[in-house]
This record gives C-alpha cells, structure tokens and sequence, in this order.
C-alpha cells in the first residue's frame, strides 16, 4: 500500500473500536488517513461505505477525524452561542444580568440599581427601564430630557415624543435646543 493510516492513526482508530478487518476495507476504498475521514463527511456516510461499522463507533470515529459533534453538525448549530439583543448589562460594574432580570432589580454582582434611573418628560417621575411605570411614556435619553418636554409642550402626544426624537437628525435636535433655550428667556 502506497499510503496507509500512520501507526498512531491505527492506534486511534482501534481504540475506537474499528477492526484491523476494517481497517483494511477502509484502505481498499481508499480511506487510509484522517483527512480521508473529513472528505467523507459524515457517519451515516462512512457506514454506507463500511456496512460493519458499528453507528457508534463510526460517529465517535467522524468526531475524531472531523473535531466536531455530530449531532452539533446534524442539528446545525455551531458552538457559537449568540447573546440576545436585550440583555442588560450593570451601568455601574457591566456585569451581565442574568435571563431573568427585570427592570428594577439591582445588579448581581455590585448590588446597585442595574439600569440607570431615567426621569420621565411626562410625568416628571423616574424610574429604572424604558418606560415610565407612572404613565406608560417612552424613556429618553438624559441628554434629551429637556427636547422632550418641549415637544410635549408643543402638543406632541406623549406615544409620540420619543419615537419623534428618535427619528430627528442632529440638525433637527440643534434647531428644537434653539427653542429650548428661547422658551428658557
Ligand atoms: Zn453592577
Ligand atoms: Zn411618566
């Protein structure tokens, strides 16, 4: 044979249950190297080639040659596993909050308020999260607070103030803070 399984290779593979029978039918087919594995793919595939593999010893020989989990790879989820786009992390120390979290509830870690306390432009109370739990408004930004409550006195209803806000380019904002300060004196 021209090429053949490394000695280690042998080891491996016996260790994982393939017979030196098999072994041989798998280099007659022209599966003499791990990577020969990898072209193969998968173990339902190996079997069809080998029919006296074991199912388990062929998956457990494909997550060898393959360094990945079969049922990772059937089921098509990586390792990667991707944080949810809502997940609250401590103002104060970062930490992640836990699934569970609501708005409120102090951080795990440092103990503080997670969230930061943002007042309301409606009805002038505060309150952690992104609405206010006195009226139901929409939180802004500190920084826009005062642009807020111009618009609400500029009759801008108040489902309406943030997403307004959220919409307007800077130019915008800079001609509402010119109001803001004439509306001052
Ligand atoms: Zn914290
Ligand atoms: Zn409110």
């Amino acid at each position: 044979m021209a090429e053949a399984f490394t000695p280690l290779e042998r080891s491996i593979l016996g260790t994982k249950g393939v017979s030196d029978e098999q072994l041989t039918a798998l280099g007659a087919l022209g599966v003499a190297s791990k990577s020969d594995f990898a072209t193969i793919g998968d173990a339902d595939t190996l079997r069809q080639l080998l029919p006296t593999l074991d199912p388990g010893v062929a998956s457990s020989v494909m997550t060898w040659a393959t360094g990945a989990s079969q049922s990772a790879a059937a089921s098509g989820q990586g390792p990667i596993v991707l944080e949810s786009a809502d997940v609250v992390h401590c103002v104060h120390c970062h930490t992640k909050q836990p699934k569970d979290y609501s708005s409120g509830d102090l951080c795990t870690s440092c103990g503080k308020q997670a969230e930061p306390i943002l007042s309301c432009y409606w009805c002038t109370s505060s309150g952690p999260g992104t609405f206010c739990r006195q009226c139901g408004a929409e939180f802004v930004a500190t920084a826009e607070l005062e642009l807020a409550m111009l618009l609400k006195r500029e009759g801008v209803a108040k489902e309406a103030v943030a997403v307004q806000l959220k919409s307007m380019t800077q130019a915008d904002k800079d001609v509402l803070w010119g109001r803001v300060r004439k509306s001052r004196g």
